[in-house]
C-alpha cells in the first residue's frame, strides 16, 4: 500500500504562498532527536508523549533564542521609550503552536513530526496551559504581548509566577469540584529563571521620620525571583519578554531568632514568605480584600519598578556604556509625566472595586499608607480650593472612605494618580465618567475630574493571528493584515465543524452534531463564570432552553467557570447540569434539542469550541458587561450573535450592521427608567406563560426529582432579589430566538450575515487597540528598524 498524504503533503498541493523553512525539515528532526537524548536523556524505546512534546518545545524554542538576544540587544542599544504592562494576570494558554506559527516553522515542524512518526496534534494536548488567569482580563494581557511584539515595540509583560493557575474544574454528579492546577510538575520549557535579577520586596515594619527624610524599617523581606518567557511577534523575528516573578524567602529568613530547634522551624516558616506567589485567585469582578492578594499587588509593583530604574539607569550611548543618575528624563524612557495607564475594569459592579481597610495597609505598607495620605490630602486642597467652604463635599470626596471601616479606595487613587484612564467600551467610558464624576468630584461636571485625567475609550480587542480556528491558522499562512478578507470563504462552513473533542466529552450521538440544521449555541461570554453579571444572565437562557419551542434543533453548549466560593455562581451550573441530564434523555424532546455544559473552561477549550459555535449568545443586561472579548471571538470565528446593547456588543452591532447581529432587550436608558420605576419579577412571571412554566418546573424540582428544592434558592433569588432584573429582557429574547430560528432556515441568508460580521470585525484586532494606545496614550513608535533574521542554528 502506498503512504498515505501527510497533512504537509496536502497542505503543499494547496499552499498559496509555498512553504516557509522546507530545508529545516531535516535539522528539525535532527535537533528532535538530540533534545530527546541529552535534554530529556531518554531513548524511543523508553520516550513517552510527554517526552515527545518536551523534545520539540525544546527543537522549537532553540529557534526563539537567538531572535530573543538580539531583540533584547537591540532595545539596548537603541535604547527607545519602553512599555511596561502590569497585571497580575496572563492568561498565556499554550505556547508550542503559536511559536510554530509566528516564526513560520509550522509547516516545517508537522511534516518533521510526520516523518519521526508523531502525530503533532498528540504533541501539542501534551503541553499545560498557563492558566495565569481568570478570563477575560488575563487574556486580554495575553493578547496585548502578542500584539507589542508583533508590532515591534519594546514592549515587557510583568506579573507573578503563580505555582498553581486557575484551578481545574471537574464536573462531578454535576457539581463543579476544583483541583489545583499544578501546570509546572513536569517542568516548563519556556521560562528562563533570571536569579542574577533577584529584588528584595519589604513588608511591614515601621516608619521613622528624621529631619533628612523618613526611614521604613524593621521591615521583613521576601525576594523576587524573575522567569522571562519568550513572546515571539509575528514573523517579524522580534522576541520580547514576559518577566514573572517568583517569591523567594531569603537565606537568612527567621533565622536571627536562632537557637536551638529554631533553625528547623526557621527553615519550615520559609514557605510563609513564599506563599506569596503560590496561588492565583479565582475570583474574577470580585473583590475579596485578603491580607495575601494586597501583599501580591505590592509584590509585582515593587519587584518591577525596581527592574525598571536598574534598565534606566543603565544605558548605552554609542560604545559608551552610561549609569543614568539623572531621573528628569524617566517620563521620556517610560510611559508619560505620570507614567501610569490605568485601564479600568472597574466600577460596573461595585463588589469589584478593590477598597482595602486602613488597618491592613497600614500594617502591610505603612510608610505608603503615609503616601497615600498625601496624595489625598493635595487631592482634596485641590477640591476644596474649587468649592470653598464645602465641608460635606470633602468628605464625600476623599480618597479614604470614613464610615464603617475606614478603607482606601483604589479606584478613586487610581484616577487621581494616572495620566490616563480607559473606558472598556464606549459604554463603558459614558458610565464611567458619568458615576466616577459625581462620586470622586461630586459633579456631574468633568472639569475637575479633566485636571486628574483623561478618561479615554479605546476598545479591547483580541489577537486574530491565534483567535482564528486552528484549521485555518494551520491550513493557510495568510499573513496577519489580510487575515481578514482572505481567510473568510475557508471557514464560513454552515455546518459548522464541531470539534471532535465536544462530541466526545459529552454523549450526544455524533449523527446530531454532524447535522446541518443544528445550530450550536455558545452561551459562553455569560457565562456563569465568577462574575454576578454573567451568572445571573444565564438562567435568561436556561429558562428559555426549558420552554424552547421545538421547531428547529439546537444544541446548546455552557462555558463558565465559578468562583470556588461562590455558592450561587456553583448553583447555576448545577442547574444547567441537571437541565442536561433530563432533557438530553427526555424520549419527546429526542435530538431536537441538547444542553451540554462543556467542563474545564480555558484557553485551548476555547480555542475548539468557540469556531463550533453558530450562535454567540452575550446576554447580560445593559450596563452590567464592561466589554467582553469572548464575544468578539465568536463574531471573528463566523458566529452570529444574539445579545444586548451591552459592553462591546454595541460596537460589534455599530462595525456589522445592526441588522446583522439579533439585538434584544433593554437599553442602559430602559434599565435605568425601569430601577426608578421599581423592578418587580412577578410581574413578569404572572404576565409570560413561557417563563412562569419554566420557573414552575425548576422551582417544583422538574430537574431535579431526588431533591426538588434544590434550586429553591435560584428561584428566590429570580423571584425576589435579582439584580439583574433577567425576567425584564425575557419575552423580547424569546421573540429574538425565533428570529433566528427563521433565519437559519435559510443557509444563504445566514451565511451572508456570518461573511458581513467576519468582514467587520477588524476593529477587533489587538493590533488596532495597540496601535492606537501606542499612539494616543503612550507616545511610543514601532521600531521601523527590522530585526534580521538571525541563523541560529547553522
Ligand atoms: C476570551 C476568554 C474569556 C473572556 O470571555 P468573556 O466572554 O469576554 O467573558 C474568558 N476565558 C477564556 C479562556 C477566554 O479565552
Amino acid at each position: 500500500m502506498s503512504k498515505p498524504l501527510s497533512d504537509y503533503d496536502k497542505r503543499k498541493q494547496i499552499s498559496v504562498r509555498g512553504l516557509a523553512g522546507v530545508d529545516n525539515v531535516s535539522d528539525l528532526k535532527t535537533n528532535f532527536n538530540r533534545h530527546l537524548h541529552f535534554t530529556l536523556v531518554k531513548d524511543r524505546n523508553v520516550a513517552t508523549k510527554r517526552d515527545y512534546y518536551f523534545a520539540l518545545a525544546h527543537t522549537v524554542r532553540d529557534h526563539l533564542v537567538g531572535r530573543w538576544i538580539r531583540t533584547q540587544q537591540h532595545y539596548y542599544e537603541k535604547d527607545p521609550k519602553r512599555v511596561y504592562y502590569l497585571s497580575l494576570e496572563f492568561y498565556m494558554g499554550r505556547a508550542l503552536q503559536n511559536t510554530m506559527v509566528n516564526l513560520a516553522l509550522e509547516n516545517a515542524c508537522d511534516e518533521a513530526a510526520y516523518q519521526l512518526g508523531l502525530d503533532m496534534e498528540d504533541l501539542e494536548d501534551m503541553e499545560e496551559d498557563a492558566g495565569l488567569g481568570n478570563g477575560g482580563l488575563g487574556r486580554l494581557a495575553a493578547c496585548f504581548l502578542d500584539s507589542m511584539a508583533s508590532l515591534g515595540l519594546a514592549a515587557y509583560g510583568y506579573g507573578i509566577r503563580y505555582e498553581f493557575g486557575i484551578f481545574n474544574q471537574k464536573i462531578v454528579s454535576g457539581w463543579q469540584v476544583e483541583e489545583a492546577d499544578d501546570w509546572l510538575r513536569y517542568g516548563n520549557p519556556w521560562e528562563k529563571a533570571r536569579p542574577e535579577y533577584m529584588r528584595p520586596v519589604h513588608f511591614y515594619g515601621r516608619t521613622e521620620h528624621h529631619p533628612d527624610g523618613v526611614k521604613w524599617v524593621d521591615t521583613q523581606v521576601v525576594l523576587a525571583l524573575p522567569y522571562d518567557t519568550p513572546v515571539p511577534g509575528y514573523r517579524n523575528n522580534v522576541v520580547n519578554t514576559m518577566r514573572l516573578w517568583s517569591a523567594k524567602a531569603p537565606c537568612e529568613f527567621n533565622l536571627k531568632d536562632f537557637n536551638v530547634g529554631g533553625y528547623i522551624q526557621a527553615v519550615l516558616d520559609r514557605n510563609l514568605a513564599e506563599n506569596i506567589s503560590r496561588v492565583l485567585y479565582p475570583n474574577d469582578n470580585f473583590f475579596e480584600g485578603k491580607e495575601l492578594r494586597l501583599k501580591q499587588e505590592y509584590f509585582v509593583v515593587a519587584a518591577t519598578l525596581q527592574d525598571i530604574i536598574r534598565r534606566f539607569k543603565v544605558s548605552k550611548f554609542g560604545s559608551r556604556e552610561v549609569v543614568r543618575t539623572d531621573f528628569t528624563c524617566l517620563p521620556k524612557k517610560v510611559g508619560r509625566a505620570q507614567p501610569l495607564d490605568m485601564y479600568s475594569w472597574i466600577c460596573m459592579l461595585p463588589e469589584a472595586l478593590e477598597r482595602w481597610p486602613i488597618d491592613l495597609f497600614q500594617t502591610l505598607l505603612p510608610r505608603h499608607l503615609e503616601i497615600i495620605y498625601e496624595i489625598n490630602q493635595r487631592h482634596l486642597e485641590r477640591v476644596a480650593s474649587l468649592y470653598p467652604g464645602d465641608m460635606e463635599r470633602l468628605q464625600r470626596m476623599s480618597l479614604i472612605e470614613e464610615g464603617g471601616m475606614k478603607r482606601v479606595n483604589m479606584a478613586h487613587l487610581c484616577i487621581v494618580g494616572s495620566h490616563a484612564v480607559n473606558g472598556v467600551a464606549q459604554i463603558h467610558s459614558d458610565i464611567l465618567k458619568a458615576t466616577v464624576c459625581v462620586r470622586l468630584c461630586g459633579t456631574r461636571d468633568t472639569h475637575l475630574l479633566s485636571t486628574y485625567t483623561v478618561i479615554t475609550s479605546i476598545p479591547l480587542s483580541i489577537t486574530h493571528s491565534t483567535s482564528i480556528p486552528l484549521s485555518i491558522t494551520h491550513s493557510t499562512s495568510i499573513p496577519l493584515s489580510i487575515t481578514h478578507s482572505t481567510s473568510i470563504p475557508l471557514y464560513i462552513n454552515h455546518s459548522t465543524s464541531i470539534p471532535l473533542s465536544i462530541t466526545h466529552s459529552t454523549s450526544i450521538p455524533l449523527s446530531i452534531t454532524r447535522s446541518t440544521s443544528v445550530p450550536l449555541s455558545i452561551t459562553h461570554s455569560t457565562s456563569i463564570p465568577l462574575s454576578i453579571t454573567h451568572s445571573t444572565s444565564i438562567p435568561l437562557s436556561i429558562s428559555h432552553s426549558t420552554s424552547i419551542p421545538l421547531s428547529i434543533t439546537q444544541i446548546c453548549v455552557l462555558l463558565s467557570q465559578a468562583a470556588p466560593g461562590y455558592h450561587t455562581a456553583k448553583m447555576i451550573i448545577r442547574l444547567v447540569t441537571a437541565i442536561g441530564e433530563v432533557v438530553n434523555n427526555d424520549p419527546v424532546v429526542g435530538d431536537r434539542l441538547k444542553v451540554i455544559f462543556l467542563e474545564n473552561y480555558r484557553v485551548t477549550l476555547a480555542e475548539k469550541a468557540i469556531p463550533a459555535a453558530d450562535l454567540s449568545e452575550q446576554i447580560s443586561t445593559a450596563g452590567t458587561e464592561a466589554s467582553g472579548t469572548g464575544n468578539m471571538k465568536f463574531m471573528l470565528n463566523g458566529a452570529l450573535t444574539i445579545g444586548t446593547m451591552d459592553g462591546a456588543n454595541v460596537e460589534m452591532a455599530e462595525e456589522a450592521g445592526e441588522e446583522n447581529l439579533f439585538i434584544f432587550g433593554m437599553r442602559v436608558e430602559d434599565v435605568e427608567a425601569l430601577d426608578k420605576k421599581g423592578y418587580n419579577a412577578s410581574e413578569y412571571y404572572n404576565r409570560i406563560p413561557e417563563l412562569k412554566l419554566a420557573v414552575d418546573q425548576i422551582a417544583a424540582g422538574f430537574f431535579s426529582t431526588k431533591q426538588p428544592d434544590l434550586f429553591k434558592g435560584i428561584v428566590d433569588m429570580l423571584m425576589h432579589h435579582d439584580r439583574f432584573k433577567v425576567f425584564a429582557d425575557y419575552e423580547d429574547y424569546m421573540k429574538c430566538q425565533e428570529k433566528v430560528s427563521a433565519l437559519y432556515k435559510k443557509p444563504r441568508e445566514w451565511t451572508k450575515k456570518v461573511i458581513l460580521n467576519i468582514a467587520g470585525s477588524g476593529k477587533f484586532s489587538s493590533d488596532r487597540t495597540i496601535s492606537q494606545y501606542a499612539r494616543e496614550i503612550w507616545g511610543v513608535e514601532p521600531s521601523l528598524e527590522k530585526i534580521a533574521a538571525p541563523d541560529d542554528l547553522k
